[in-house]
């Protein structure tokens, strides 16, 4: 009895701690067998500071701040987006630690994330003008760098790696042109009537995007735009279920609040992970599918990035997508599509989880950033890693033949 009541009172001195040492808070997260959101009131972790969302291992700031953002902040809603971006990069964080057998983690030190950040960056000074081009409905990870040596001492700085999510914009779909790949062709490529397979077989992409989308094609600022403006610049979004082809039945208005969709959070972690390998600033096929592979290995959702009330209106990727392989898929443009998961979700349900998740993680050792090829890079890399990580890697090896010619490599 005596222990008994020991006990209880340890543990009812245990939870009054916690409770008044980690306050909680409501976030956003997806219910357990659906895409739904929900919010919940939690309790966030390695909180290093009473007040405000200073922590361990991430600080939340608003814009350039470096001021972590207060509980009490008088604007709500970013209260609730900070607590619900800092829950689900303790989420990804915990994945990474206990899920993937990489000692890479250590060395990430503490991330400064930021929220309602338009700035692009900038690599020699960290935040660029305020006036130049002004970010919206994207995230991105950016490495970290210093100030060059010859600015004055007063202009001096230097930064870790960040994580910046961009304030949510509605725009009308219309002018959606120049701002990242064109989500109408995206979704052209990834249905898989027969029709489509036709067309985007009969056709060359720029003619396909002249029939649909003119005033995106004459733009040709997409490069430049992929490279600096985010790696989730758009997602597969907009045309939810289009099965038409027909102007009218695009949405009218496109709206992407990336703090406020868990996936997305978890994508822009795993970017920082890979990046003693794979540049975050740079978003190609190859390096956006791993991210989205951990996106989703982490929500344990089929579709990621679905649509979010109010926050987004993004059609998500499919873990399961069906497509074959084709050109198209290589080009920069395509770095939104689900082809690269749906390849490396393939490699999990043939191997079990635990040896996807190293596995792929393995296979970045083997890629390069910039000139990595789905069908080249990517496939070899996985068949190699898997001579590291597969307990039997000749028998392994056939399975992912396997899989891999069912895509149609
Ligand atoms: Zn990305």
């Amino acid at each position: 009895m005596k222990y008994v009541l020991i006990f209880a009172f340890s543990f009812l001195y245990l939870s009054n701690l916690i409770a008044q040492e980690s306050p909680s808070f409501l976030v956003l997260e997806r219910k357990t067998r659906s895409n739904k959101t929900t919010f919940r009131k939690v309790y966030l972790e390695d909180l290093e500071s009473a007040k405000s969302f200073d922590g361990k291992f991430f600080k939340i700031v608003k814009g350039k701040s470096n001021e972590a953002i207060h509980f009490d902040d008088s604007d709500n809603q970013l209260v609730t987006k900070a607590a619900t971006v800092y829950h689900h990069l303790t989420l990804a964080r915990k994945f990474w630690r206990d899920e993937i057998d990489a000692s890479v983690k250590q060395k990430i030190g503490k991330l400064i994330i930021r929220l309602e950040i338009k700035n692009l960056y900038d690599e020699l000074g960290h935040f660029a003008n305020d006036n130049r081009t002004p970010q919206f409905n994207n995230a991105v990870s950016i490495p970290a760098g210093k100030t060059p040596d010859w600015l004055p001492s007063d202009r001096q700085s230097q930064w870790n790696n960040e994580i910046w999510f961009r304030p949510m914009k509605k725009v009308e779909t219309k002018d959606l042109q120049g701002i990242g790949p064109n989500p109408l062709t995206v979704s052209l490529t990834t249905l898989e009537e027969p029709f489509l397979n036709y067309t985007r077989n009969q056709f060359n992409q720029s003619l396909i995007e002249h029939i649909f989308y003119p005033t995106y094609a004459a733009n040709p600022l997409w490069m430049d735009v992929i490279r600096f403006a985010g790696t989730i610049a758009l997602t597969k979004a907009v045309i939810e279920g289009s099965k038409h082809t027909d102007r009218l039945f695009i949405e009218k208005y496109y709206y992407l609040d990336t703090a406020m969709v868990p996936e997305v959070i978890y994508h822009e972690y795993a970017h920082v992970v890979l990046s003693d390998y794979l540049e975050m600033s740079h978003s190609t096929p190859v390096v956006e599918g791993l991210a989205d592979y951990y996106a989703a290995a982490i929500a344990k959702k089929k579709t990621i990035y679905a649509r979010v009330k109010g926050h987004s209106n993004a059609a998500g990727k499919e873990t399961q997508s069906r497509q074959n392989y084709s050109h198209w898929y290589e080009s920069n443009r395509a770095a939104t599509s689900d082809f690269v998961l749906s390849v490396l979700w393939d490699v999990r349900e043939v191997l079990g989880d635990k040896t996807a998740n190293e596995l792929v993680f393995e296979a970045r050792t083997h890629l390069n950033t910039n000139t990595a090829t789905i069908n080249h890079h990517l496939i070899q890399s996985i068949l190699d890693a898997c001579d590291m990580k597969c307990s039997s890697p000749r028998r392994d090896k056939l399975k992912l033949y396997e899989a891999f010619g069912k895509k149609g490599f």
